[in-house]
């Protein structure tokens, strides 16, 4: 047996340990077939089985309403950062975008190829420590969408509700944080992720778009950038990424072993608690990066007094199986990701580790 290890990535993530189990005993013959899934054609009838599996499993436990569509998409959340406003902005037309820290930036950087982009929250200048409050919103009735990141993955930072687009179609970002707790649906138009953090391996994305939002769709694109195309095509307007969407389902029967993201969102706020307490009992030594009342419950970002002992603590951390806790190259630091498959035991290990730390170099 390997040493036990908590990989504390960002992502690509720590998957279930059950999961890994359950794709190793499937890996020769997935479902009994005698062949893998890496090698069935993505049109037999053996993978319509598992591509309907991963979203029946998604639309179980996010209770996606059938007004709503899900897509599998290759090229990441990235790609969603080009292809919402080049399928919703027409020359001329504008959207309205909420900056609260990296992700939001870049979402920003592609969609002012498009357009000319209001942005009606920007906490860039003050670090990204903070959300707006629904009331500080400003939100332009011409928009044709609101676009913002749901928990911001370098920084740490959550919105703790969701943002009302006051008749104007929100697109959500929720790489980080989805499949943590429920969605509330009657705030979104569309809602997407990459995949690594939460659901399942990179590569892919999943989008759920609701109906009314395909008829919004401005002008002719490339089929694989229309998203139009990908729904005639069930998601395979060209060959998908296979594995993904059937690790994409083993994580969905996963999670509702686990008794479902309810579940998961009671576990999620403790491990998370255990983490802030730990940083708050620290006497100073070490710094949350959020404002408090935005605390990611999934990415905790911190800092000790000097960079020399934040690089000493990863590397310390790492040598006793605590992977992966060296912040983002753009905000440095300290950062535990404690998604759905870190188990409260990591969180406590880590814990410890932290304590014993500022004992030792306070
Ligand atoms: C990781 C991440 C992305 C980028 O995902 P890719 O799959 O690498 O394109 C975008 N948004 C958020 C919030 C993320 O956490």
């Amino acid at each position: 047996m390997e040493r036990q290890v908590f990989n504390f990535s960002a992502g690509p993530a720590m998957m279930p340990a059950a999961v890994l189990e359950r794709a190793k005993d499937e890996i020769r013959s997935v479902g009994g077939i005698g062949m893998s899934v890496m090698e069935i054609s993505h049109r037999s009838r053996h993978f319509a089985a598992i591509l309907e599996g991963a979203e029946q499993g998604l639309r179980d436990l996010l209770q996606v309403p059938d007004n709503f569509r899900v897509l599998f998409l290759q090229g990441g959340a990235s790609l969603q950062f080009s292809m919402i406003p080049m399928n919703f902005i027409a020359p001329g037309e504008t959207a309205d975008y909420i900056i609260t820290g990296f992700w939001g930036r870049k979402a920003l950087a592609e969609a002012r190829r498009c357009g000319d982009i209001n942005v009606i929250y920007d906490s860039t200048a003050d670090g990204c420590k903070t959300t707006p409050e629904q009331s500080d919103l400003n939100i332009n009735p011409d928009a044709r969408y609101l676009h913002y990141v749901a928990n911001e993955t370098i920084e740490g930072v959550e919105f703790k509700y969701d943002v009302d687009g006051m008749g104007v179609p929100v697109v959500c970002d929720m790489s980080s944080n989805i499949m943590s707790k429920p969605i509330n649906w009657d705030k979104y138009a569309v809602v997407y992720n990459g995949a690594q953090k939460n659901i399942g391996p990179s590569g892919i994305a999943v989008v759920f778009m609701r109906d009314d939002m395909f008829d919004r769709i401005r002008g002719e694109h490339h089929t694989l950038l229309d998203y139009r195309a990908i729904r005639d095509n069930d998601s395979m307007a060209n060959t998908p990424n296979t594995w993904a969407i059937y690790m994409v389902g083993l994580v969905c029967d996963w999670l509702k072993d686990q008794g479902g993201v309810e579940a998961m969102e009671q576990r999620n706020i403790e491990k998370a608690a255990l983490l802030y307490n730990a940083i708050d009992n620290s006497d100073g030594y070490f710094t949350g990066h959020a404002a408090r009342n935005v605390r990611s419950n999934m990415n905790v970002s911190f800092h000790l007094p000097t960079p020399e002992l934040d690089a000493q603590f990863c590397r310390e951390a790492e040598s006793i199986g605590l992977d992966g806790l060296a912040g983002h190259r753009s905000l440095g630091g300290v950062r535990a990701s404690i998604y759905n498959a870190m188990p409260r035991q990591g969180v406590e290990s880590l814990v410890d580790f932290m304590h014993d730390f500022a004992q030792k170099n306070g």
